[in-house]
């Protein structure tokens, strides 16, 4: 293979240079990203970045001897917009194609917005640095008062950020609980405790109608006539896929790009890693992850299968993730189902730390902890197959 093309020059499309490189290939190495700026780390972004306490330069992904290792020719400030798959040629934004052996498709995923919210002063999303640069300028200038429309992580860490700002912050959540469906009731409640242990105020189970306000932002509406006043508003409601570029090309398209265990595509020399993959097993089953780990794990397979041509390696990894709110970590690993058993192993959920392990027909399928790193480590070794992702 002499020439490899990666579409989004993030975390996962770093890691797949890395990847590609550590394992010996030698040829041209193009990496296109729409950001003009070199990769870097999201997380801190609803985090310390946010809180002022690490800059732009703490959280670049790249120093300068990975750059001269690498030898990637970037292509950053242009988008990929189309992919003749036979060719394997990218078409940019610029008019210009990038032609290889094979392609990475490593496009992440975009916030969702309420409609009619685009435009309107005082209104946010955090997906990029740019919108944590213009978030925190609008947090930090006087003292607004915040609405945050959904408790999901990101929601909940800009929450802790705007508490630990002293800002006045609700955060508004459709669900009867935040995060149920993916910590069970048990874990999602005692994590929704931290707000109001906070002095975050926090409505649940009413979603929202709309933005009151018309150039600048002044409130959300909730379907029961509820009005949150907020001087800034961020929405915190999930994230969809960058497949938009891929549309025509021929690729299965589902909620992600879909790709089987071992992240390569149908059309042969095409795969995906990181946010924008859907891994599809041999049963059907399939799963699309937004976890750090995962974006970081994937493209070591990736690469292998890109080099062999075929999928010598399948990624079946539990999901993984961590989120820092309130001063407190939580960690996670599996997959919860309803009705599976929690059973704490460690401290308690009053005390907001604790190690728990999930249980179904008496198997461990996930794991949580809040401030629990060393037992929580020990519970995700013991989580079986039983929650493989696909
Ligand atoms: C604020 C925030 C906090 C987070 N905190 C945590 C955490 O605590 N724990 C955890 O496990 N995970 C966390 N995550 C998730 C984690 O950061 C993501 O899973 C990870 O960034 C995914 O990497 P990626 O490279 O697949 O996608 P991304 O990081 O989204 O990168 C995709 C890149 O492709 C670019 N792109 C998109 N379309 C095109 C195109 N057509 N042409 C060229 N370039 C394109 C995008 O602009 C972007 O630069 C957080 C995410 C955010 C946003």
């Amino acid at each position: 293979m002499r020439a490899v093309a990666v579409v989004g020059a993030s975390l996962a499309g770093l890691e797949t240079a890395r990847a590609l490189r550590d394992q010996g290939f030698e040829g041209r190495l193009t990496v296109v990203g729409d950001e003009a700026r070199p990769p870097y780390d999201r997380p801190p972004l609803s985090k310390e970045y946010l809180l002022g306490k690490v800059g732009a330069a703490d959280i670049a992904l790249l120093d300068a001897d990975d750059e001269a290792r690498l030898e990637i020719d970037w292509r950053l400030g242009v988008r990929a917009v189309g992919l003749d798959r036979t060719r394997r040629a990218v078409a940019l934004s610029d008019g210009t194609e990038v032609a290889a052996d094979a392609v990475v498709a490593a496009t992440g995923a975009a916030p969702r917005r309420l409609p009619g919210s685009a435009g309107m002063a005082g209104v946010h999303v955090l997906r990029s640095l740019a919108d944590a640069d213009a978030l925190r300028a609008d947090l930090t200038a006087g003292a607004p008062a915040v609405a945050v429309i959904g408790g999901s992580f990101i929601g909940a860490e800009i929450a802790s950020a705007c508490s630990a700002l002293g800002l006045e912050t609700t955060v508004v959540e459709a669900l009867g609980t935040p995060l149920e469906p993916v910590l069970g009731p048990q874990v999602a409640g005692a994590c929704a405790g931290l707000h109001a242990d906070n002095g975050v105020r926090l409505l649940c189970g009413v979603p929202v109608r709309g933005l009151r306000g018309r150039e600048r932002v002044t409130g959300v509406e909730l379907a029961d006539g509820t009005v949150v006043q907020a001087d800034v508003v961020v929405m915190g409601i999930g994230a969809r896929p960058n497949t938009d570029w891929l549309r025509g090309s021929g690729l299965e398209l589902d909620d992600g790009v879909v790709c089987d265990t071992g992240l390569l595509t149908a059309a042969g020399g095409v795969a995906a890693v990181g946010d924008v993959a859907r891994l599809r097993g041999a049963d059907g089953a399939s799963a699309r992850a937004e976890h750090w780990t995962s974006a970081t794990e994937q493209p070591v397979v990736a690469a292998a299968n890109l080099l062999a041509g075929r999928t010598v390696r399948e990624y079946r990894r539990t999901p993984y993730f961590w989120s820092d709110q309130y001063g407190m970590r939580l960690q996670f690993a599996g997959e919860v189902r309803p009705g599976d058993e929690v059973r704490i192993v460690e401290g308690s959920f009053a005390e907001r730390s604790f190690a728990a392990v999930y249980e179904r027909g008496g198997e461990p399928t996930a794991a949580a902890a809040v401030n629990r790193p060393r037992t929580f480590t020990r519970l995700r070794r013991g989580i079986g197959r039983a929650a493989a992702p696909v």
